[in-house]
């Protein structure tokens, strides 16, 4: 994993706000390339100039294959020709595992090197994305996040693992080809932390989950439902961030998507397929984010959290209000979006 051209990213701390950023310097760009990338954001869209393509013969160093139904964790074993999933380092990491915990202070200024790991999950079709999968190759994807999770899980310094798709540039891919990526960090990013904070005062409050309480009330009202099956359940928030915003829970309470079971796996990927489709005619395949948000992986008690993927359509672009306020405007009723998305 070591790459001698890589300078390790710097975690610092904002003594206003109180957030940490990342300057992540792996890519090592010079301030003049800003103003060439703008123009082409997406770096490698053509089959020709991808470099997910011919990763078999370039001795990809890899941490997880599948080769259809087979998973296999085989690090560093070079790649089969028959893969069908695999995730590796990411070769820009924004963290990386080596590094040191100590604080530097400079100033009024804090910062500390940006530890923790940064993989890449990329299935093998260049033209096929998420919403066009089939049940087992969605169910193959889901599977690949979980298992990854489960190894990252296991080292000591992780607190917290974020799972996540970035599709076209408006989204912040670098790269068409469909890949999803994995960063498991030492801290709870502010987003994560909030909503956990939020979801414990309501149970220290209530005694009940959140979102067990707002899916119950949803799922009788239906108007905010988008599709449902046995075990899982799409809905347009009614606080919705951007138009046709859509999130996937699991019915039955569950604070952890690295312990759901294999067969709801397979419920899960249902979910998140047909709710990806529904999205991509609504809006004309349009770009998108979609993050899993789970329970930390640190000693504390998360029993009350209800773990959920949450689907962000780039349907509009946040503006001077938003950022200045951190207030969103969306454009659209939720209810009317998932009315639209029931019947597309
Ligand atoms: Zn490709
Ligand atoms: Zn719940």
């Amino acid at each position: 994993m070591k790459n001698k051209d890589l300078l390790p990213s710097e975690l610092r701390y904002d003594p206003v706000s109180q957030d940490w950023v990342v300057i992540a310097t792996g890519r090592a760009r010079r301030p003049d390339s800003f103003a060439k990338d703008r123009k082409s954001v997406v770096l490698a869209d053509s089959v020709e100039e991808c470099p997910f393509e011919d990763m078999d013969t370039q001795k990809t160093p890899t941490l997880m294959i599948s080769r259809g139904a087979r998973r296999e964790i085989v690090a560093g074993a070079p790649l089969p020709q028959d893969w069908t999933t695999v995730s590796f380092p990411n070769k820009y990491p924004a963290f990386a595992p080596e590094g040191s915990f100590v604080t530097r202070i400079q100033g009024p200024y804090e910062a500390t090197d940006g530890i923790g790991f940064h993989e890449v999950v990329a299935t093998r079709d260049h033209a096929r994305d998420v919403a066009d999968f089939t049940l087992p190759e969605a169910e193959e994807l889901l599977a690949a996040y979980q298992t990854r999770f489960l190894e990252l899980k296991k080292v000591e310094f992780v607190n917290y693992i974020s799972i996540f798709k970035n599709k076209g540039a408006g989204a912040g891919a670098s790269i068409a080809h469909p890949h999803s990526q994995i960063v498991a960090i030492p801290m709870l990013d502010p987003e994560i932390e909030g909503s956990i904070r939020g979801s414990q005062s309501y149970y220290a409050k209530k005694g009940t989950c959140v979102h067990c309480d707002m899916l119950e009330y949803d799922r009788k009202e239906k108007i905010r439902v988008v599709y449902e099956n046995e075990k899982f359940v799409a809905v347009c928030p009614f606080a919705s961030i951007v138009a046709f915003e859509t999130r996937i829970y699991p019915i039955h309470h569950a604070s952890r998507f690295e312990e759901t079971s294999k067969e709801d796996i397979g419920f899960f990927a249902d979910a998140l397929v047909l709710a990806l489709g529904k999205i991509k005619k609504a809006l004309g395949d349009p770009d998108y984010n979609y993050f899993i948000h789970t329970s930390p992986t640190d000693s504390g008690e998360y029993g009350h959290y209800h773990w959920h993927v949450e689907i962000l359509p780039k349907s509009a672009h946040w503006a001077g209000f938003e950022l200045s306020t951190g207030i969103p405007i969306s454009t659209l009723e939720p209810e009317k979006a998932a009315e639209f998305l029931r019947t597309i």
